[in-house]
């Protein structure tokens, strides 16, 4: 794979690591130094590590209940924008692309109990606000903390119902089972098209909520055109299958007509039959 390095195999699924992960590593190191203390520097650089070990896990989720179905897994990239795991194929019945898509955000949720369980000792009788000293402890709690919400995070927002995010594609095979797998997906990447636009404002306004602060999110801006592009190219690919299905049955119902002879009478030179 081009641009991408194979780091390891686990569970027989080869992993990649695109380069647009430096990238991440780069900007937290340069985020850290701007606080000019090395503890702060290493802790913000380790957590590039944490949080994509917690993205691969989450892919496993996937990867693993897909196993259970009897669909492979080829390979898993690890991107800047988070984890793309390759199925070879989406499951026979609905609900098996259901507990697919579930198993990642629910691997998340279960990180970020542990996490919680983790942080308590840290959090007795302290605020978020006041991890920022440079204790060691402090430092340690900090980063477990946002670990945690890390996690949140991923578990969260993967669950929008934007095609063909996790959430997208709980939606596509509960809408399944009325409408047939082409209609499904059609209406879900419609509704992935419509949140793709609203991602990039509704970021930056939930910030503005919490925290009181302007920011603009350049990496909502790619996020959204990634799920605007893979959601159109999925519902493109399902159409193919559908029309070529749909040619097929069509072939098969149709029974075989052999060409029939007609001979028509055809004047005889000496006009005798
Ligand atoms: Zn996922």
């Amino acid at each position: 794979m081009f641009s991408a390095w194979q780091v390891g195999k686990l569970f027989g699924i080869p992993v990649y690591v695109h380069w647009s992960c430096l990238l991440l590593v780069v900007l937290a190191l340069g985020g850290a130094w701007e606080q000019s203390s090395l503890p702060h520097v290493l802790a913000s650089a380790a957590l590039v590590p944490a949080i994509f070990t917690c993205v691969l896990l989450h892919e496993f989720g996937h990867c693993l209940t897909a196993r259970a179905y009897g669909i492979r897994t080829r390979d898993i990239t690890l991107c800047a924008l988070g984890g793309v795991a390759r199925l070879e194929g989406l499951g026979k019945r609905p609900w098996e692309e259901l507990f697919v898509a579930l198993a990642g955000p629910a691997v998340n949720v279960a990180i970020a109990f542990v996490l919680t369980l983790v942080f308590l000792p840290f959090g007795m009788g302290l605020v978020p606000r006041e991890l920022n000293g440079e204790t060691t402890g402090n430092l340690a709690g900090s980063f477990v903390l946002t670990l945690l919400a890390a996690n949140l995070l991923l578990g969260f927002f993967n669950l929008l119902p934007a095609f063909p995010m996790d959430g997208g594609r709980v939606l596509r095979s509960l809408l399944q089972v009325r409408l047939g797998r082409l209609r499904a997906t059609e209406l879900a990447a419609r509704i992935g098209l419509v949140l793709a636009v609203l991602i990039p404002i509704l970021g930056p306004a939930g910030w503005y909520l919490l925290s009181g602060e302007i920011q603009f999110m350049p990496i909502l801006v790619f996020v959204a055109l990634f799920v605007a592009y893979a959601g159109q190219r999925e519902l493109w690919a399902v159409r193919r299958v559908e029309e070529e299905r749909a040619r097929q049955e069509e072939e098969e119902a149709i029974p075989e007509v052999l060409p029939v002879e007609v001979a028509a009478p055809t004047p005889s030179r000496n006009g005798t039959e």
